[in-house]
């Protein structure tokens, strides 16, 4: 078996700088260095592996000289597990399909200007991943260019030449700064690269080939993975895993609600990030499982769990937990009454709580579906 346990195993788990990170994994959004609301002592408690950290976010609050100078984003966070960095190319390109007016894409940058600010910020491949490595990352993202599925062929087309232009020069860059550190015994960062090519199976083929050429530790489905009715792009999706031979992991990037991960997770992507479950717990959408979802076995779908939402009028006087099945801190100690109640009154702890519960859904989940790994759990 590799180091990264990749060969013989069936792909169970990747071995980073900060830890192991076992399949399949749930990493929730830190965007600007922090899960909203919660520490890292939560984060642990709920049995999360790794957060995501950006770029984009992350050059422009607390800046590029404060994260290093706190010794990179581990120390400066309190955040001792694996920490994986995306490179901010999919930030970059929203603020620009937004406002062609804040930035522009060419073949050898991204130039944007956050709105609200008068700076003006580039991103090359070479220093997306120069940041990156600066930053601590135990897992770095190439810089790409993301789509929508809807944009038309010729703009699929060239976001695909420059992903794989781009990755190239990742993939340069990430090698020389990384040779630069041999010799001081740390563990090498892996490098992952990101396939687009919206709905086009031709372009997606195209981009997986060039970028399976040029080597990388592991992949990444790029682009929206929802269509306009935000319904998940099941067809292309399953097709971009295949094209990568199973024995490299994939992230499906941006993929977070629970139903979408199951499905992804069948098709064999092992790695989910997405601020989803946060935003959710935070706006009171919470996730509770039916009927013995973590304990009896039966098929994984999404008739397993429903939403509650917890400013609803019902839960006014209920003693229950959020879900009986969970074994969170907030379904441990306190009602979904008082839950409400600190809705109601906008009190801090709310969210802190109902993040906690989200995430823990989050983590029992991919328990279950590493007891499965194809997502079926009958006995
Ligand atoms: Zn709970």
């Amino acid at each position: 078996m590799s180091k990264n346990g990749l060969s013989n195993s069936g792909k169970r788990f990747l071995v980073v700088p900060h830890g192991q990170l076992s399949f399949p994994a749930f990493m929730p959004d830190a965007t600007f260095g922090v899960v909203r609301s919660v520490g890292s002592e939560d984060l642990k408690s709920c049995g999360v592996q790794a957060v995501v950290m950006n770029v984009f976010h992350l050059m422009q609050h607390p800046g590029s000289s404060v994260i290093r100078a706190s010794g990179g984003l581990h120390s400066f966070s309190g955040w001792d597990g694996p920490i994986v960095t995306d490179s901010g190319g999919f930030q970059a390109y929203s603020i620009v399909r937004r406002n062609p007016k804040l930035g522009s894409i060419t073949n050898k940058s991204i130039v944007f200007r956050p709105e609200g600010s008068s700076r003006r910020l580039r991103l090359t491949p070479e220093k997306s991943v120069r940041l990156q490595l600066s930053y601590g990352s135990d897992l770095v993202i190439c810089l790409d260019e993301c789509t929508h599925v809807s944009d038309p062929f010729q703009v699929q087309e060239e976001s695909v030449a420059r992903t794989a232009s781009w990755a190239k020069k990742c993939r340069a860059e990430f090698d020389r700064t990384v040779e630069q550190r041999q010799g001081t015994g740390e563990l090498r960062p892996l490098l992952f690269a990101v396939i687009q090519g919206g709905g086009s199976l031709e372009l997606r083929k195209e981009c997986a080939e060039q970028l399976l050429e040029i080597g990388f530790d592991g992949y990444g489905y790029g682009g929206y993975p929802l269509d306009k009715k935000g319904d998940l792009l099941t067809d292309i999706i399953r097709v971009t895993r295949e094209l990568v031979p199973a024995e490299f992991p994939m992230i499906a990037l941006g993929v977070g609600e629970p139903s979408n991960v199951i499905r992804c997770a069948e098709m064999g992507y092992e790695l989910f990030d997405s601020s989803l479950p946060t935003r959710d717990a935070r706006q009171g959408r919470l996730y509770a499982s039916k009927g013995g979802f973590f304990i009896r076995s039966a098929g994984l779908d999404e008739d397993l769990y429903s939403y509650l939402y917890i400013q609803d009028n019902r839960h006014i006087k209920s003693r229950e937990p959020i879900s009986p099945n969970c074994d969170c801190m907030t379904c441990s100690n306190y009602s979904r009454a008082y839950l409400h109640h600190l809705f109601k009154m906008k009190d801090a702890l709310y969210p802190r709580l109902a993040t906690i519960h989200n995430l823990r859904f989050m983590t029992l989940l991919m328990e279950r579906l590493k007891r499965d790994p194809n997502g079926k759990c009958r006995t």
